[in-house]
């Protein structure tokens, strides 16, 4: 049974789970910023400047949990994460999913002047704050006139390794969630190990060359 421990008591993922969603309630009744729509796909197109200079078109598509309007009218995207703890601050400013989401958001961006604040913010539901509401952290709101801004230098690096197939790998904390662990070469247990010489190698060998 999904919801139960072998004691009869519910599951502590059930616990977790239901403080979550009563964490979510919370802040969507009490965020001064409105609640505007869910899982809409949003897509745009790019322009980029690659490392090596030339230009280059990126169409993004994707989701965004929520989208929300802050009091001065600046749309802001929302990630719900479930997540045990949340992103280092440090990352947060140069967040790449966030910085992706406000591109998807930017040309549906008010023309009209906004206060400084958000664009983008990961809400952790399963880390609390001291007020009782989920832990947010939000990206500064890029400014899109000074381009290019950090997320589409970072895209313009993206489509230069993509066009040119250089793939390198560069171990960090991500690769504990990576899918490619057992095949990746800065792994020990590569799959691309040196096979030992097979047994009709070896007679060769030890038999030397034929034509010598
Ligand atoms: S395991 Fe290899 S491919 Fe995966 S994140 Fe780490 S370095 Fe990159």
């Amino acid at each position: 049974m999904l919801c139960m421990n072998p004691t009869g008591n519910p599951h502590p993922e059930l616990a977790h789970a239901r403080e979550a969603a009563a964490r979510f309630l919370r802040y969507h009744h009490q965020s001064d910023r409105v609640y505007l729509e869910a899982e809409q796909l949003l897509s745009t197109e790019v322009s980029v400047t690659t490392p090596a200079g030339e230009s280059d078109t990126i169409l993004l598509t994707g989701f965004v949990d929520r989208v929300e309007q802050d009091p001065s009218g600046r749309l802001v995207a929302i990630d719900l994460k479930n997540m045990k703890t949340a992103v280092p601050t440090g990352k947060i400013p140069e967040h790449g999913q966030l910085g992706v989401y406000q591109l998807l958001l930017k040309e549906r961006q008010s023309s009209k002047e906004v206060e400084p604040g958000i664009g983008a913010a990961l809400v952790q539901l399963r880390v609390e704050d001291t007020a009782g509401m989920p832990k947010v952290q939000g990206q500064p709101a890029i400014d899109f006139e000074r381009s290019p801004t950090w997320i589409e230098q970072r895209l313009g690096e993206a489509a230069e390794i993509i066009r040119n197939e250089t793939f390198i790998p560069i171990p960090g904390e991500e690769c504990r969630f990576c899918s490619y662990h057992s095949v990746c070469p800065t792994k020990s247990g590569t799959i691309f190990q040196p096979l030992p010489p097979a047994d009709h190698d070896l007679v060769d060998s030890a038999a030397g060359d034929p034509h010598d």
